[in-house]
């Protein structure tokens, strides 16, 4: 990276007022260099937490756990209520240091502040509705039922490229299931980790001014890397980490919960595939691929990196994403109209570069994909997004780069098409543009998509928090945010009560002793 390393750049001054307005504590050492994608010029230079801190953050958050599961649910609620009004009030100086953060464009990093203000409000009304079934036993005058109860500290270690609001799926239902969290959120952006500890910590304090009790440790940040995301995995008193980020990471993560059998919700890399139809609409399909593909200039875990589409439509599709690619706006992502900001850094950037020198050599044809100059950004790594027509689904194809890159290929038999669609290590999201009532249902039934999120004329970036969020295969399996995903921040407990005299067994089994 091009060393622009003013502690006192206009990025770093904006970053230092933003955190003081949050109220934000730094421990400044340096171990961690935080730079700004936007020019590369240094935001803050952290001390790094090790397993050591780390393991006496968990302490911390275990003791507010055992407080914290006799507050009911309800009240649980209410502090995730007022955690909720607190982003809303602090929504454009957070969105804006996720932008100086990460190099989102502003409605993206606004639009991440408004996932975490929506799942804490899918949080609060799930604080009264964390019921279980009551189930027909075979005994007389008994009863049977479900009870969930909280589970205990919840590990979370999240990636750079949604620096708040992956944190936000989990932590809000954690919260109101009973749960305490320890947060490690990515060596690359632990500002607006720790701006978001400062805005919990005035929900805390609105919290207890009404007279609710919130032990001290309900969230703990701990800013580090390896270690200190090892020290968590490894923690008896961790019963659940949900971990995102790449399936490298989930390779070394994984086994090592498993080893002490303990929960996992992995949240892994994907590679995300939309399939267009002789029948798609093709001025939607346009749009719905061009965000998908170049939002968040292609890091999102959502990004759309294959495009399927049909011969008979290919030459009616293809030139006019081109010449999107061509026109959309590359830039300073804090200014108006730029679409594409920056790489988070020069290692994303060389990534990038090396899968499309190997995609011209499987015999792609390359358009954009060069490092593009902002003026005044000259240490940030921003590139034209690439479009990669390909004769055939194979080489970097079938891996994640996280950078946008999107790989097109014509394709002309449906069942082929839904086997190559599938024909990769990763299931997270996918598409299909089509009016088909057929080919939409294909895509959607059991035999269609094989991953987590299946979507039919929208694009496959992004998500509602409504919906429970993951995918299958290497993206590893776990799910968060909406629908049940509560159920794996909580454990269940089957009861049977007897209410009767005697004591019938069940199966017939006949056991009397005198
Ligand atoms: P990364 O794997 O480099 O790091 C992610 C987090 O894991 C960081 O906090 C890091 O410190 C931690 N980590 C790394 N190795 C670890 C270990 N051995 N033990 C414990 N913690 C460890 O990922 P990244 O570059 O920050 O993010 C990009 C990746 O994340 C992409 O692959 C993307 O697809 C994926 N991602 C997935 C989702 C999802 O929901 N499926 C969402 C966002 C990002």
């Amino acid at each position: 990276m091009t060393d622009t390393d003013q502690t006192a750049s206009g990025l770093a001054r904006e970053t230092a007022l933003l955190l003081e307005g949050l109220g934000a504590s730094l421990k400044a050492g340096d171990a961690i260099v935080v730079r700004s994608p936007i020019d590369g010029s240094v935001l803050a230079r952290l001390a790094e937490a090790g397993a050591d801190e780390t393991t006496a953050a968990i302490g911390r958050a275990d003791a507010a756990f055992r407080d914290w599961r006799r507050v009911p649910a309800p009240k649980r609620g209410e502090l995730v209520r007022l955690l909720g009004e607190e982003l809303r009030i602090h929504k454009a100086a957070l969105g804006r240091l996720v932008s100086l953060e990460v190099g989102k464009i502003t409605s993206e990093g606004l639009g991440e502040v408004q996932e975490m203000i929506d799942i804490c409000d899918f949080a609060v009304g799930l604080s009264r509705q964390l019921y279980g079934l009551t189930i027909a036993t075979e005994r007389p005058n008994h009863r049977m039922m479900e009870t969930w109860h909280p589970i205990g500290v919840v590990g979370v270690i999240s990636a750079f490229n949604f620096p708040v609001a992956v944190w936000s799926w989990n932590a809000a239902l954690a919260f109101v299931c009973g749960n305490s969290v320890v947060w490690k959120p990515s060596e690359k952006t632990p500002l607006t980790a720790l701006a978001v500890a400062a805005i919990f910590e005035r929900a805390v304090a609105r919290f207890r001014a009404e007279g609710g009790t919130a032990p001290d440790g309900l969230l703990e940040v701990v800013v580090g890397g390896r270690a200190s995301g090892e020290a968590l995995v490894d923690d008896p008193r961790v019963p659940l980490v949900s971990a995102t980020g790449s399936t490298v990471m989930g390779r070394a993560v994984g086994p090592r919960l498993a080893k002490r059998f303990a929960r996992a919700i992995l949240e892994l890399g994907g590679n995300n595939a939309a399939i267009v139809c002789p029948s798609a609409d093709l001025d939607l399909t346009l749009r719905g691929v061009a965000f998908a593909a170049m939002g968040t200039a292609g890091q999102r875990c959502t990004t759309l990196r294959r495009l399927f589409v049909h011969y008979s439509v290919y030459d009616r599709l293809v030139p006019r994403l081109k010449k999107a690619y061509g026109s959309v706006k590359i830039g300073n992502p804090l200014e108006v109209g730029t679409l594409v900001g920056p790489l988070i850094d020069e290692r994303a950037f060389t990534a990038m570069q090396a899968a499309l020198a190997a995609a011209t050599k499987a015999g792609g044809t390359v358009t954009g994909g060069a490092r593009a100059t902002v003026a005044g950004c000259e240490g940030g790594f921003y590139v034209a997004p690439a479009l990669v027509e390909m004769p055939e689904q194979c080489g970097p194809v079938v891996e994640e780069t996280f950078a946008p890159i999107l790989y097109v290929m014509r394709y002309s038999d449906f069942d082929e098409v839904i086997r190559l669609h599938n024909a990769v290590p990763q299931g997270l999201s996918s598409s299909i543009f089509t009016t088909d009532m057929r080919e939409a249902e294909r895509f959607v039934s059991a035999e269609g998509s094989d991953c987590g999120i299946a979507n039919v004329n929208i694009g496959p970036s992004g998500a509602e928090i409504g919906g429970a969020f993951g995918g299958e295969k290497e993206t590893g399996g776990g799910r968060e945010a909406g629908s049940d995903s509560w159920k794996a921040y909580m454990r269940r407990t089957t009861n049977t009560v007897n209410y009767g005299t005697t004591l019938p067994l069940a199966q017939g089994v006949v056991f009397d002793v005198e």
